[in-house]
């Protein structure tokens, strides 16, 4: 199933599994079947699992993170999706140091038609690419952009969404190698529109139970 999947996915694009809501069990089923990069979007639910599961395992933090609770994973996270204030990216080189670590992260940026989704405008994402401070850190590594388009069936406003984000992504070609977007409802466009990073929950574990 897993390689099945993965054999539809172009060699440059990289498979995060978002196991959020499902169990340590079927994340071990997948792991067994060869997938080591796990994406969780809530710190709670990360780091009840992550002591769980074998220690080989990259784990990518996908959902928003407070300021307050990077401690609780800079020991040991992989990824950060989710950076979307120069405040957070400074917590997360203080822990980093901390933990004696290197953190990847990625700077979330909103595309999205919907006022909910978090992340970045692109003055706020300048701001923090262009600042002094952020070229100083030492214990994280800026590798690119995250995005999430708009939940909707409209494919020319999803690609449009995309097609935004890869435009800011190659504005820091540079700099930048990765650039995530794409989950189960829309990865093939993303695909098509650049990505790098597929974050894919529903299509590998199945419906989620929303409790
Ligand atoms: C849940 C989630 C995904 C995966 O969503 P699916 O529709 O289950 O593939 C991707 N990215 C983020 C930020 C998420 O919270």
């Amino acid at each position: 199933m897993l390689k099945d999947f993965k054999a539809t996915l172009p060699p440059h694009v990289t498979l995060v599994a978002v196991s959020k809501t499902h169990p340590v069990e079927a994340i071990k089923r997948l792991y067994d079947e060869g997938q080591r990069i796990f994406g969780e979007n809530k710190v709670q639910e990360l780091i009840s699992k992550q002591p769980l599961l074998p220690k080989d395992i990259q784990w990518h933090l996908i959902g928003h993170l407070q300021t307050n609770k990077v401690k609780y994973i800079a020991p040991f996270v992989s990824m950060i999706h989710s950076v979307d204030s120069l405040k957070l990216l400074r917590e997360i080189n203080k822990q980093a140091l901390k933990a004696n670590r290197v953190i990847d992260c990625l700077l979330q940026v909103h595309i999205a038609m919907e006022e909910t989704k978090f992340g970045l405008s692109e003055t706020e994402l300048d701001e923090i690419l262009s600042s002094e401070e952020t070229r100083a850190f030492q214990n994280v590594r800026l590798l690119g952009l995250m995005g999430m388009a708009t939940n909707t069936e409209n494919e020319t406003l999803i690609r449009n969404e995309f097609k935004k984000l890869k435009s800011l992504f190659d504005l820091q070609r540079s700099r930048f190698s990765v650039l995530s977007m794409g989950m189960s409802s829309d990865y093939k466009i993303a695909i098509e529109e650049g990505s790098t990073m597929i974050r894919i929950g529903s299509l590998l574990f199945g419906g989620r139970s929303f409790t």
